[in-house]
């Protein structure tokens, strides 16, 4: 089987570059001839350090690490000193007050495919200026100094330290003004529809028109292990390193509610640097179709040409989220693509999604709401894209008559706001000394049928609340 690399390139300016690829040779003439994955000044001028993987998904992972490791520990990687990037790791531990499991070998070719992914501890040198002075290079639309300062910004939100925390809710508090001037736009559809690809063609086709495009990415499977099903920014290679577009990944570690709640955050930030749109994409795969459902104007499914064959594949609930499906890759075979639209439409209509006998008052307001559509197109070839952004115009000028744009976004800041009070109050109950030291024994005294759950849940409560827990039952 082939094999997948990850690499550090040493840069003009003394920092250093990490990828990863499949083709290293190819991957290397690409950077000696400028078209990949780094700004002017950061020029690579020399492979540092390779290791080779057997998954793309653990190359991919280790890289993220690399990512956030500090210049120490990548030149101790460089001098193959495992037993220093353990020490360092170990250092970095005790800083955060965090495990860090550190590398430890394995079954890889190079024996670091294994390497466990390390504790979100937090980069230091990005994170060390004060918020107040990220404001002013965000809202600036000088293209370099913004990109770094939100990249900085972004790292600040995902930080877990709460000196941090208070720094970004500083940050955007001082950016909310200026933001929920884009348009959000939520993409999904399993690993290889062509997620990526489609929005690499739709963002420089919009970049072409003087839109600003941001994309930001929830990747469920990076919560749970720290893989990647999503990859990385070098997937969309040419709108990753277009001036006018932003590419974040997935923060790579926490709870779903926990992504998505940075996620957000992102997106403000990118909306008061001035992004007119913003892309957020997920794989369809568990609850984050619905994360991203919930935090964007508009939702949009992506399906393979023989989606149709299978209707059972698209669950009901995903459908009833979509505002628009999209069957890519029409190009490779076009009756299977106009079948399972017109196996979609039906279905839609069979989940009543569509319209389909209507009263009087009904018909009159069809032409005001919008229907959800289901479009063919060819990301690779773009071809329909056009059509695609016609129909999103299409939608933004209906909802933005019809009152439910800003219903919607209304209805998003409440259920994000209470999303956090049960999340803070969920944290604040665990962590509570006395809840600690009685959970495990009423637990055990649940499952062994020796307590009634809502009287040791309330009995619980009534610690958090110094025995005043609401009356209301929990
Ligand atoms: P993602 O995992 O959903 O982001 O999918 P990618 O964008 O990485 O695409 C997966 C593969 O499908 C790549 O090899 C693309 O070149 C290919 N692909 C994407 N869109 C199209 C298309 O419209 N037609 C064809 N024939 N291939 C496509």
């Amino acid at each position: 089987m082939q094999p997948f690399f990850v690499y550090l390139l040493r840069c003009a300016d003394g920092s250093y570059y990490c990828g990863h690829t499949d083709d290293m040779a190819s991957r290397m003439q690409q950077h000696q001839v400028s078209e990949t994955g780094y700004v002017a000044t950061r020029k690579p001028i020399e492979l540092a350090w390779q290791g080779e993987f057997e998954k793309r998904e653990d190359a991919i992972a280790f890289e993220q690490q690399v990512k956030g490791w500090s210049r120490a520990k990548k030149d101790a990687l460089i001098a193959g000193d495992w037993a220093g990037i353990k020490l360092l790791a170990r250092a970095g531990s005790h800083r955060a007050g965090a495990a860090d499991a550190g590398p430890s070998t394995g079954s890889g070719r190079t024996g670091v495919n294994t390497v466990r992914a390390e504790p979100p501890t937090v980069r230091a040198e990005l994170v060390e200026a004060s918020a107040t002075s990220h404001i002013d290079r965000i809202l600036q639309a000088n293209p370099l100094p913004q990109r770094r300062a939100i990249a900085k910004a972004i790292t600040l939100l995902e930080s877990t330290r709460a000196d941090h925390r208070a720094q970004a809710d500083e940050l955007l508090t001082a950016l909310l003004p200026h933001t929920g001037n884009s348009f959000r736009l939520g993409i999904s559809g399993v690993p290889g529809v062509g997620k990526s690809t489609f929005i690499e063609t739709l963002g420089l086709h919009l970049i072409e028109q003087g839109h600003r495009v941001a994309v930001l990415t929830i990747d469920p499977s990076s919560t749970v292990s720290g893989g990647s099903i999503l990859g990385d920014k070098t997937r969309m290679e040419k709108l990753s390193v277009h001036e006018r577009a932003y590419i974040r990944p997935s923060p790579s570690s926490g709870t779903l509610g926990g992504v998505a709640e940075k996620t957000r955050e992102a997106m403000l930030v990118c909306e008061a640097a001035g992004y007119d749109l913003v892309i957020v994409e997920t794989v369809g795969v568990g609850q984050s179709e619905t994360a991203v459902a919930n935090m964007t104007d508009m939702f949009v499914l992506m399906q393979l040409p023989n989606a149709g064959d299978d209707l059972q594949a698209i669950k009901k609930g995903v459908m009833e989220l979509a505002d628009l499906v999209v069957i890519n890759k029409a190009d490779i075979d076009a009756d299977a693509a106009m079948r399972a639209a017109a196996q979609i439409s039906s279905a839609m209509r069979l989940f009543g999604l569509v319209n389909n006998a209507m009263g009087q008052a009904q018909a009159e307001n069809f032409d005001k709401q919008w229907h959800p559509q289901v479009l063919q197109l060819s990301a690779l070839h773009n071809q329909g894209v056009d059509g695609f952004w016609a129909a999103v115009t299409q939608f933004q000028k209906l909802q933005a008559a019809n009152g439910r744009h800003a219903a919607r976004r209304e209805q998003q800041a409440l259920a994000w706001m209470w999303e956090r009070i049960e999340a803070g109050l969920k944290n604040s109950f665990r962590a509570h000394p006395a809840v600690r030291a009685q959970l495990p024994e009423l637990a055990r005294a649940v499952v062994a049928g020796s307590a009634v759950p809502s009287a040791a849940a309330r009995q619980l409560l009534n610690l958090l609340f110094d025995g005043k827990a609401p009356a209301v039952s929990p």
